[in-house]
């Protein structure tokens, strides 16, 4: 069962990738409205400051990290400095990603699909790695990894973008199976088309306006937040507000 929405988030640690702008900014401001302390990974310092003066402006606490998830030493190194300074974490969102070229499959770049997979999948092990222990110490723990539609069909000249997702809801099931006698609780996201700069990049032709905005997504992708959750190796899909088994056909 997905939450009612009527839970508080105070005492709690969450760890946010893609934080500056899109679905992270505005899941970001939605945790650390409802108490969490969220510490907020990105490249542009610029996006994370203005995200930490809005969390400010509302009351609430952020941690900056500007961070290319492409180091993944500098991944592992985070986890070590949450360790250190907190001694636990209870909400991690693998959000960042990278779209690469929309292209046919044998056209894509080596340089473009070997980024594609380091951003999109190789980080998102490393942050299971180096949060798995930290999660396990909170009273409940949440991972929520960001996929996509594109992971269960076969759409033309989405290619490598829709493997990465593939990949990600794998090893997000795998680990929920490795992690079911724990409080830890996985889960994938399908967000649906979302007013991003992805998105636009992705369908410049279409009308942003049509496409829900990502502070709308980011309130429902919350709800996997609940401390009461139970649910565990499932894909929550937004626009269906239902959280689909794998062995259900969806
Ligand atoms: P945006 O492009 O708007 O934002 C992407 C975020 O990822 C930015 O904060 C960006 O920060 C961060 N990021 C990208 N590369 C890196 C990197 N090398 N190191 C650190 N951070 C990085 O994307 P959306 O908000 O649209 O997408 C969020 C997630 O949702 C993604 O995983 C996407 O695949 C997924 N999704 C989105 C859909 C949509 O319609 N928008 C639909 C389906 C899935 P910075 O550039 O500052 O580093």
């Amino acid at each position: 069962m997905i939450s009612d929405g009527s839970f508080r988030l105070d005492g709690k640690l969450a760890l946010v990738t893609g934080a500056s702008r899109g679905i992270g900014y505005f899941l970001s401001k939605e945790l650390a409205t409802r108490g969490a302390h969220v510490i907020a990974v990105a490249r542009t310092v610029g996006g994370l400051e203005d995200l930490d003066d809005e969390i400010k402006a509302a009351g609430g606490t952020a941690t900056l990290v500007p961070l290319d998830l492409t180091d993944m030493p500098a991944i592992d190194r985070l986890g070590g400095s949450i360790h250190e300074r907190w001694g636990k974490l209870d909400i991690m969102v693998a959000n960042a990603g990278f779209l690469g070229t929309i292209s046919p499959i044998g056209h894509v770049e080596a340089k473009v699909f070997d980024k594609l997979m380091a951003i999109n999948v190789s980080s998102v092990w490393r942050l299971i790695r180096t949060t798995d222990p930290l999660l396990k110490l909170s009273d409940a723990g949440r991972a929520i990894f960001l996929s996509s539609g594109v992971a269960h069909t076969a759409r033309a000249y989405w290619g490598p973008y829709a493997a990465s997702k593939a990949a990600v809801e794998v090893m997000a099931r795998t680990w929920a199976e490795e992690s079911r006698q724990t409080r830890l609780r996985i889960n994938s996201v399908n967000p649906g088309a979302t007013r991003t700069a992805m998105r636009a990049q992705a369908m410049p032709g279409e009308d942003p306006e049509t496409l829900p905005t990502p502070a709308e997504v980011a309130t429902k992708i919350a709800l996997l937040c609940d401390p009461a959750l139970d649910a565990t190796g499932k894909l929550y899909d937004v626009r269906a507000g239902k959280l689909l088994s794998y062995n259900e056909p969806n």
